[in-house]
């Protein structure tokens, strides 16, 4: 029997806070990660990381730089598939909110010593390079991480779940914040966290991204019934996926100015 070599997989990070990849470090799946694949990059722990040809490559980050554009396209030259990891990799996730704000003001806000680095609009990697799979969430649960590598193992597809958190919050039976008169964005996101932050009280800030199956303009008309504002609303939409809750309909304010 031919026994199959273990896939080459690099994890590398560009613009980001590193939490994507800690989670991988964290709480066993990095063990078990090194059971499975063959782990040739790693930020952190890895002194000389590996310049080949990779199976699989994971990002996390932001493209917020110049720097970050270039690295990315390096990656999908030397790799045969990209994994957009975690919610900046996915959607821009909080740099992102500078799409929506001033720039000039972040920008000097944040990063007073560093001007020396060439600006480009916060975005997600797909909108510069073409990315296989996606696994969202801020930062992204280890168990879906673990499955994915299961998946292509096995030659299984990857299917997250296509229900919106409130799905899993429903059965979870968790109290529903709305009804505290909270913006909370479980109808409109996609599931897959089993409601981790209305099971911990706190509301939807929709890190997985927009559900493609919701009633947005149902949503926001029931929002606005509960005299929550459109900036309230809009400001909420922004925090981490607000380019593709944008994308998902053209504009948000289509809805909201309804
Ligand atoms: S998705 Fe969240 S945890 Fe991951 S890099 Fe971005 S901010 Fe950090
Ligand atoms: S708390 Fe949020 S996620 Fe849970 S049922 Fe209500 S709206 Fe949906
Ligand atoms: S409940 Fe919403 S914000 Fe919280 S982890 Fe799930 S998708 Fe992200």
């Amino acid at each position: 029997m031919k026994i199959q070599a273990k896939p080459k997989v690099g994890f590398y990070g560009i613009s980001g806070c590193s939490g994507c990849l800690l989670t991988v470090l964290y709480e066993d799946c990095f063990l078990e990660l090194l059971n499975l694949v063959d782990i040739k990059s790693f930020p952190f722990i890895k002194e000389n990381n590996y310049e080949g040809k990779l199976d699989y490559c994971f990002i996390e980050g932001t493209v917020c730089f110049d720097e970050d554009i270039l690295t990315i396209n390096k990656l999908r030259e030397r790799s045969n598939k990209i994994i957009a990891l975690g919610s900046c990799a996915c959607f821009g996730c909080v740099p992102s909110m500078g799409n929506f704000r001033n720039k000039e003001k972040i920008m000097s806000f944040v990063y007073p010593k560093h001007n020396h680095l060439k600006e480009t609009p916060p975005t997600p990697i797909n909108r510069h390079i073409k990315v296989d799979y996606h696994i969202p969430q801020c930062p992204p649960d280890k168990k879906e991480i673990l499955e994915f590598i299961k998946c292509i193992l096995t030659e299984r597809e990857f299917n997250p779940t296509k229900n919106p958190v409130c799905f899993e919050c429903r059965k979870k039976g968790n109290h529903c914040l709305l009804e505290d008169n909270k913006i909370c964005l479980g109808p409109v996101t996609s599931g897959g966290c089993n409601a981790l932050c209305p099971t911990n009280k706190t509301v939807c800030y929709g890190c997985r991204g927009p559900n493609p199956d919701a009633n947005y303009e149902a949503f926001f008309k029931m929002l606005k019934k509960s005299k929550h504002t459109n900036k309230e609303i809009k400001d909420k939409l922004e925090t981490f996926a607000g380019l593709a809750f944008k994308e998902k309909e053209g504009d948000s304010s289509k809805w909201l100015e309804k």
